[in-house]
């Protein structure tokens, strides 16, 4: 029988050290201040504000919010950045994306102060995950090792094959995986064999934007599945990139969506906020 890893309650019980731990810095006189902004009106960037600010309002995190018109200018956002990167209260940034199509997005994360970047976009933030020196970590990668740890599924010496490469998920995620001592492989859209070389992976974590794409012809029996993909299927119904009833008897342990690698996320963007102060 497969583990099925409960990211809801492994996010749950990172939220309440985190919160232990936020308690302690107000006792110390320390406050944890996230400024949180929103351009335009897409209704799933506000689904995901809105969860932000109730994570934060659970752990004693104060939320400052700013909510812009679709019409804002770069300059006007860019002075906003600059003004919360100056502000000595507010220890973590974090523009929500996508952002309009008249402004450009790498401008704007660039802008935000790298000490203050708690989505880990930065690119000095990028650079420094590169290197193995201490920095922001993208979130949703470092939700997966995670994961991974606090499920007691070693890491060290295993082959882990990653299908996707975005700066978001895919590229962060093979340098975690290698800081971990795995073996890593990256596949995306050009690699040739892909069923063959996911077939080698002992972790196979999958985040390549494709409903239910990776079934067991993928996977081999007994390796660990991660799935990072989220998407709604023609029934409304919330499915990843792995079709997890094919593949769920065939691993040792595998990710649900939704309840995965999602709430994680979330619970990671509050551990870097609380590790920013
Ligand atoms: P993305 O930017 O679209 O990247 C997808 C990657 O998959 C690309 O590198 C692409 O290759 C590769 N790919 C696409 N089709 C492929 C194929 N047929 N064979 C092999 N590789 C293929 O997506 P993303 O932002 O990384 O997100 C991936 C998934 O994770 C999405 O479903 C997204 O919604 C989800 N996601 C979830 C969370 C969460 O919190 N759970 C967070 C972020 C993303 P090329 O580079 O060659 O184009």
């Amino acid at each position: 029988m497969a583990l099925v890893i409960d990211g809801k309650k492994i996010s749950n019980e990172i939220k309440d050290e985190l919160k232990l731990k936020v308690e302690k810095m107000k006792e110390e006189g320390k406050q944890v201040t996230l400024a949180v902004v929103l351009v335009g009106d897409d209704p799933a960037s506000k689904v995901y504000v809105a969860n932000k600010k109730k994570a934060c309002e659970y752990i004693g995190i104060r939320s400052l919010s700013y909510e812009l018109p679709e019409q804002t200018s770069q300059a006007e956002l860019l002075a906003l950045v600059e003004k919360l990167n100056n502000d000595t209260d507010v220890n973590g940034i974090l523009v929500q994306l996508p952002l309009p199509a008249h402004i450009d997005e790498e401008a704007v994360l660039a802008a935000i102060s790298p000490a203050k970047d708690v989505d880990g976009f930065h690119p000095m933030n990028v650079g420094k995950l590169s290197i193995g020196q201490k920095g922001m970590v993208s979130c949703t990668p470092a939700g997966v090792i995670e994961l991974l740890k606090r499920s007691g599924i070693g890491i060290e010496g295993k082959e882990c094959v990653i299908i996707g490469r975005s700066n978001i998920v895919g590229k962060p995620m093979a340098l975690l995986m290698l800081k971990e001592n795995a073996t890593v492989t990256v596949c995306h859209s050009r690699t040739k064999n892909l069923k063959e070389v996911a077939k080698r992976a002992d972790i196979l974590i999958v985040a390549m934007g494709k409903p239910r794409f990776v079934n067991k012809e993928y996977v081999k029996e007994g390796a660990v599945v991660i799935d990072v993909g989220i998407h709604r299927d023609e029934n409304n119904k919330l499915c990843g990139d792995v079709d997890y009833n094919d593949v769920v008897d065939h691993v040792s342990a595998i990710t649900p969506v939704p309840g995965g690698v999602g709430p994680m996320t979330i619970a990671m963007l509050m551990k870097n906020c609380v590790e920013s102060v």
